[in-house]
């Protein structure tokens, strides 16, 4: 198996993974959104909402704001189920507070953390409007997750992959530029000095057919005399090679995504090995 990376930036990835199986590259893709754990407000203290806000709608906006889960951050934190404390400690949790009065809209960023790494990824969320004499006043416990308990620790935000698009011209026939102008994507190009369609972009391809479609079908003839139709383009895949984009809400790099979903399922791998010779 190969990777080769496309593009990088600090919160998306694209990469070609060639020679390998429709299931691996799925196991990956699962993983990276449900089983790669992050960090997550899971309970909300309130001491005071004078808000219009209700207190469990305030909490769902807390839980659902992104915060900072790179392997700094999060170096030395323990899952809440492996925690011995039972409850919540330092080890497993960290403490952000938010205590404001009104007027004017509650920003992420005024949430004050314990941990100085774990805080949200971004200052401009808006939280909640308070009018003059209004406070808020509460305590959030965050905590490491996984997507498969709930969407607020699902650490990407795009995590898909397509098999490599293959397009292949039937030069036997009558040049059909109508495929040239159906492309949404506009990777065909109509060469009519040479008499070809060329392709200017095959990684941009959706495989959506909408070329296929425009173009009509035409009789020919095989060895035997027998007619048959077929169309002057054809879309395929190539089986074994991928295209694979993941993209994360800031909370950590997709690099890192895609190295603890590679480490999850190879723990999986090794406790199915174990469970197979017969242990536990
Ligand atoms: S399958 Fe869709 S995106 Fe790909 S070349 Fe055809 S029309 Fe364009
Ligand atoms: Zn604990």
């Amino acid at each position: 198996m190969e990777i080769e990376v496309k593009n990088q930036t600090d919160d998306e990835i694209t990469f070609i993974i060639r020679d390998a199986e429709v299931p691996f590259v799925n196991a990956i893709r699962r993983i990276a959104m449900m089983e790669v754990p992050k960090m997550a407000i899971e309970d909300v203290y309130m001491v005071q909402n004078d808000s219009a806000m209700f207190d469990e709608v305030l909490a769902h906006r807390l839980g659902l704001t992104p915060l900072v889960s790179d392997l700094d951050a999060v170096d030395g934190l323990v899952m809440p189920d492996n925690c011995d404390c039972g409850d919540h400690c330092p080890k497993c949790s960290v403490s952000l507070t938010l205590n404001k009065s009104g007027p004017g809209v509650i920003y992420s960023k005024d949430l004050v953390s314990s941990d100085s790494k774990i805080k949200p990824v971004y200052d401009t969320i808006p939280l909640l409007k308070l009018k003059e004499g209004q406070n808020v006043e509460l305590e959030a416990i965050a905590q490491l997750g996984i997507g498969k308990d709930h969407a607020k620790w699902v650490p990407t935000t795009v995590c898909a992959y397509k098999q490599y698009p293959e397009i292949t011209f039937n030069d036997d026939l009558n040049i059909d530029y109508a495929c040239v102008e159906a492309c949404p994507k506009k990777i065909l190009k109509a060469n009519k000095k040479k008499g070809k369609i060329e392709v200017t972009d095959i990684e941009s391809c959706t495989l959506c057919k909408a070329c296929e479609r425009a173009c009509e079908k035409q009789l020919v003839k095989d060895e035997n005399g027998n007619e048959f139709s077929k169309k002057y383009i054809n879309l395929g895949y190539q089986e074994n090679n991928f295209i694979f984009k993941i993209e994360t809400d800031g909370s950590m790099p997709p690099k890192e995504v895609l190295l603890k979903a590679c480490d999850v399922l190879s723990n999986k791998a090794d406790e199915f090995i174990t469970f197979s010779k017969g242990g536990s």
